[in-house]
């Protein structure tokens, strides 16, 4: 942990529920290992078909009690409409100065939605930025050391997954904390998944994910740089 940081670990995704669903497990073994983690939404929900932002800003704050992060945060960039721009990126520059994380996962950086790869290189860009000191916040520069994608979304090969077994009841209510989105209700039912369902889908990715690696139940990253080995009889996952 860097002077002065308030998390080790800066989760940042398009929409309040993207972390819970991409990698909420990951920051519930990072808060076991004693890591601090936190969390910036790029926008605030107000497009939703339910619900309103007051109501996801309620139930974000209680998704973060559940997934123990020690800072959470919404900016104002418009639901729908997250575009890379120069401002955009001065906005999330400042959350990245005030947190000072060693570690930052974005969205990977294709997939159906353009809110979440955009995020993903604004993100990225946001993360350069930040290390720059003519880049002037008012606050002093900040550059994490590495910068992970959350790649649920996607269907791509991860470079690694991270075993959430231990934690995968508390991702579950962390997203079920988001009751305006996933309660059984009438208005959108033919757009949400039923309560009932979003449980056997997100269980069964994970398990999936889990299967590649050997464990119950995973998230998947990908990381742009290579692996760097030490110990060649510590590296983990069976090979036949
Ligand atoms: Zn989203």
């Amino acid at each position: 942990m860097t002077e002065n940081s308030l998390a080790d670990v800066l989760a940042i995704a398009a929409h309040r529920d993207d972390v819970e669903q991409t990698c909420g497990g990951t920051l519930l073994r990072m808060r076991a290992l004693g890591l601090r983690t936190a969390i910036l939404d790029l926008t605030q929900g107000e497009a939703g078909t339910r619900g309103t932002a007051e109501d996801r800003a309620a139930e974000a704050a209680e998704s973060a009690r559940i997934l123990g992060v020690s800072w959470r945060q919404a900016l104002d960039i418009p639901d729908g409409r997250v575009e890379n721009t120069y401002e955009n990126r001065l906005k999330i520059v400042a959350a990245l100065r005030a947190v000072r994380p060693r570690v930052v996962i974005l969205p990977y950086w294709a997939g159906r939605h353009p809110d979440h790869y955009t995020s993903s290189t604004l993100g990225y860009e946001a993360c350069f930025f930040s290390g720059l000191a003519k880049v002037d916040t008012g606050t002093r520069p900040h550059r994490p050391f590495k910068i992970i994608y959350a790649s649920l979304y996607a269907d791509v090969r991860p470079s690694f997954v991270v075993d959430i077994t231990p934690y995968i009841e508390d991702r579950h209510r962390s997203l079920m904390a988001y009751k305006s989105q996933y309660a059984d209700q009438s208005q959108g039912s033919g757009l949400f998944v039923p309560e009932g369902e979003i449980r056997e889908r997100t269980f069964s990715t994970a398990r999936h994910y889990g299967l590649l690696a050997g464990v119950r139940y995973a998230e998947p990253f990908v990381q742009k740089e290579i692996g760097l080995v030490d110990d060649l009889t510590l590296i983990p996952v069976q090979s036949i």
